[in-house]
């Protein structure tokens, strides 16, 4: 296993397991059974509504003596409708609580983007708030107090653009020490994987797989397909591999985490062991010609009429 390092000497495993869609009743058992397979690195979140299954699970297999608290890198995310000063500290409390911890790893903003309090997804505009009336440095100086409290050991931001975080370090003074963005062979992102280098922001993908569980909603006809693209297919097919196996090495291989959800044991085995897996310089190159800048997680969901959010702004590009 690779890891990634934070300033301090911390680790975090190159390759972890995403819970998002991972439905109660089964979470649980997905967690043990990855912990058993040898998972460290677990990314949850407040809006994925089973951090208390996950909680359970990690609980029962650190009380069985399978792991340790220390040998585990837990990270959570914010949820947008808790962004205001006062909301933040019990936020990550509820989080500890849930996933029965007494600090997370790593602690995210989840998106760029403030909702009122009581909406957990924005039906209209007047759900959400402006970033104008609420600033994300507000948000940022409560994450940067959990860090000084203990609860959060590092503190990151999601689904930031360059532009986002800049603003957020010259207003605060502190640099989030990690991101977390979409990352996948037709979105490489090549600006900002250079960016968080120079800066040395560890850099985690998710949907790296092309999240194919989505809510249909959030799924655009005629959407390209990673599992039928014929440069993965012929890689996996030369080394042996599985085309999922390829996608995860090429992350790794090219300095990211990245964090596939699976809730089957044998895809959760396949996952993990891609981290040890090394594509040579041309199936990198070969890789890495396959960017076509497309999203599957577009964020328009945002963006409704009349409130302050456009894609122009969320993704300043
Ligand atoms: P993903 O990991 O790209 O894809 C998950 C889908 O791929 C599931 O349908 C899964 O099915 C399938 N799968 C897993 N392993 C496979 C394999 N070896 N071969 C074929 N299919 C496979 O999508 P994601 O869950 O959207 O993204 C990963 C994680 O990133 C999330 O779970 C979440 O933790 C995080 N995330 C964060 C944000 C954010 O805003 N920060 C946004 C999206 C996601 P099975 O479960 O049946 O195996």
């Amino acid at each position: 296993m690779k890891y990634l390092q934070f300033s301090n000497g911390d680790q975090m495993p190159a390759l972890g397991l995403g819970t998002w869609k991972s439905a109660k009743g089964e979470i649980y058992k997905t967690i043990r059974t990855a912990l058993e397979i040898g998972y460290r690195h677990f990314d949850c979140a407040y809006i994925y509504g089973n951090e208390h299954e996950i909680g359970l699970a990690i609980a029962d297999a650190i009380k069985n003596n399978e792991v340790t608290r220390e040998n585990l890198w837990i990270t959570s995310k914010l949820w947008n409708n808790r962004h205001r000063r006062d909301d933040v500290h019990p936020a990550i409390e509820t989080t500890l609580r849930d996933l029965h911890l007494e600090y997370l790893d790593l602690y995210l903003i989840h998106w760029p983007v403030a909702l009122i309090y009581d909406v957990n997804y924005p039906q209209n505009a007047g759900d959400l708030i402006s970033l104008e009336h609420l600033p994300l440095s507000e948000t940022w100086h409560e994450m940067i107090a959990l860090k000084n409290k203990g609860l959060a050991r590092h503190i990151g931001v999601s689904n930031f653009s360059i532009k986002k975080i800049n603003q957020l370090t010259t207003e605060t003074g502190v640099l989030p020490e990690a991101l977390q963005v979409e990352l996948q062979p037709f979105h490489q992102q090549n600006d900002l994987l250079a960016y968080t280098q120079n800066k040395g922001i560890c850099l985690t993908g998710f949907c790296p797989l092309g999240s194919a569980d989505r809510p249909a909603s959030r799924i655009s006809p005629n959407e390209p397909k990673l599992f039928e693209n014929a440069t993965i297919l012929t890689i996996a097919a030369t080394k042996g591999c599985t085309p999922a196996q390829v996608m995860l090495a090429w992350a790794i291989n090219r300095g990211t985490s990245v964090i596939p959800k699976s809730v089957n044991a044998s895809r959760l085995k396949e996952n993990l062991a891609a981290a040890d897996i090394v594509l040579s310089e041309t199936e990198m190159a070969a890789m890495n010609a396959l960017d076509k800048h497309y999203r599957f997680i577009k964020g328009d969901f945002w963006c409704l009429a009349g409130s302050d959010y456009t894609l122009d702004n969320l993704w300043d590009e």
